[in-house]
């Protein structure tokens, strides 16, 4: 099938988080699995400072968006690890800023222009695409955009539309009148018409309204969107299109992240040899200067520090569990204020036990998912997520809030029956935490059924392989319709 794909980030061009992976490893597996796949991706500062090999595909195509004229030109990259075609949109205008993401005033612009230009390529291209892969509310105005202002025009005739809702918490929410300013103004009709006179339109909801099908990132999320408590205002819309929407777990791509062939580790190993993971464990707190302590587990942390991430526990659980048990700590991650201020501070207090890295960087993501002994991620709700997933893939046994995704991968350890990958906690709160962080801790001390548990995790099937037949035949039954 000819898939466009279409995201405002794309690992390793453009990434924040969970959004970047997929954006390049679903298209990455498509395309092994034999279709022709193009990824649409802003050209964002970075991209340019990277060191890619970009040639311009198309000279300045000039578009109207509204009172604007914006021109973009087209530079063509590969996808690392493929020969998936990358179609990169330069507008300095719009792109040349630090972050991918901006608190500007035209940031509604910035990805309604992306929208535009996702079909203008593949109309200079003549690409008719069977499908056109949208991705979270940056890109949520495509299904419209092609049912409305590109209907004219017969490549699209048998064009179909997939959003993915990877985060239902970023909704592109913008004053109305940011329906002039992307050049939708004459179908304002066709935006949901009480959002629009209560002063609001949203990228995201118009997605949902337009697309021939919805997909989230797991099946738990896919029910929980459809709540009030997880819905974030669109639960009604999302109850009344559950017939088109669909929870594909996200996979991991095993050409990143495989114990057995990661390049950023110093030790590989596998399932059969976890030599080599103790000693990624030694070069890690070595890198971290601290103290090697046989027997005493060490806890990682990757992540975002973000509200969604449930950090608000381990402002009680973590000082209690470093009373109560013998553990290092550490967290790789950086974000809001008040998260980096508590991890800031508790490893100014625990110096020997406890680093806090606040940065971003991918080498020492994978060091800590390889060289950690359990992985600490209790998500106040999480659409999938992937670092519980990729320390199960590297023998690091997760230990988490049952919400979402985590739901979905990882299933708490019984070791009566030797079944189970990880510690699960039913209720968001402090008690929970302590609960697992402890039961985690015994049971690694214990060292019976430990390297069982590890195993589980291991040999599950993470791998986007496993998926991908599942898009292949949610893209096949909304083609054939
Ligand atoms: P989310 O998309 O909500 O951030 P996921 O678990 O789905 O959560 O994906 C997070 C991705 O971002 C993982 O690949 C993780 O390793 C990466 N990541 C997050 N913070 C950092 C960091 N500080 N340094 C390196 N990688 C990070």
């Amino acid at each position: 099938m000819k898939i466009l794909f279409v995201s405002a980030e794309v690992a390793p061009f453009a990434k924040t988080g969970g959004l970047g992976d997929v954006g390049a490893a679903l298209p990455r597996a498509l395309r092994a699995a034999g279709h022709d796949v193009r990824i649409v991706l802003p050209c964002y500062r970075r991209i340019l400072e990277g060191n890619y090999r970009l040639r311009m595909l198309f000279p300045p195509i000039t578009l109207s968006v509204g009172p604007a004229r914006l021109s973009f030109e087209t530079l063509e990259a590969t996808l690392p690890g493929s020969d998936v075609p990358v179609y990169l949109v330069r507008c300095p205008r719009l792109y040349d800023r630090p972050n991918i993401y901006t608190g500007d005033g035209d940031e509604h612009l910035r990805f309604a222009q992306l929208n535009w230009a996702a079909l203008r390529i593949a109309q200079q291209l003549g690409f008719a695409p069977d499908i056109v892969h949208a991705n979270d509310w940056q890109t949520g105005l495509l299904p419209l955009m092609l049912k409305t202002v590109f209907a004219w025009d017969r490549l699209f005739e048998n064009t179909r539309t997939v959003l993915t809702i990877h985060n239902i918490g970023h909704q592109g929410s913008f004053p109305a009148s940011a329906i002039g300013d992307v050049g939708l103004g004459m179908v304002a009709s066709s935006f949901h018409q009480e959002q629009l006179a209560a002063g609001r339109m949203s990228f995201m909801l118009t997605g949902i309204l337009y697309a021939n099908a919805i997909t989230t990132v797991s099946p738990t999320y896919a029910r929980e969107i459809q709540t009030p408590e997880h819905g974030v205002g669109l639960d009604g819309f999302l109850r009344a299109r559950r017939d088109v929407l669909f929870g594909v777990l996200n996979g991991i791509d095993e050409t990143e992240w495989s114990p057995e062939t990661d390049r950023h580790l110093p030790h590989r190993y596998s399932v059969d040899d976890m030599t080599g993971k103790a000693a990624n464990k030694d070069a890690l707190l070595t890198e971290l200067r601290l103290p090697k302590r046989p027997g005493v587990p060490l806890i990682g942390m990757v992540t975002r520090l973000a509200w969604q991430k449930g950090l608000d526990l381990c402002f009680e659980a973590l000082p209690a569990l470093f009373m109560q048990r013998d553990v290092q700590l550490v967290v790789l991650g950086s974000g809001e204020p008040k998260y980096e201020a508590f991890f800031g501070e508790l490893a100014r207090r625990l110096p020997n036990r406890v680093r806090f890295i606040n940065r971003f960087s991918e080498p020492l993501a994978h060091l800590i998912e390889a060289g950690s002994d359990m992985f600490l991620m209790p998500s106040r709700y999480e659409p999938c997520g992937l670092n519980q997933m990729y320390s199960l893939a590297y023998g690091t046994p997760p230990i988490v809030h049952r919400t979402g995704g985590l739901a979905d991968t990882v299933s708490q350890w019984n070791p009566t029956t030797g079944e189970g990958n990880g510690f699960v906690f039913d209720h968001f709160d402090a008690r929970g935490l302590k609960w697992a962080l402890g039961a985690a801790v015994d049971a690694y001390r214990a060292g019976r059924g430990w390297s069982r548990l590890v195993q589980n995790g291991m040999r599950a099937k993470l791998g986007w392989s496993h998926r991908v037949p599942e898009y292949e035949h949610l893209y096949k039954a909304i083609a054939s319709r």
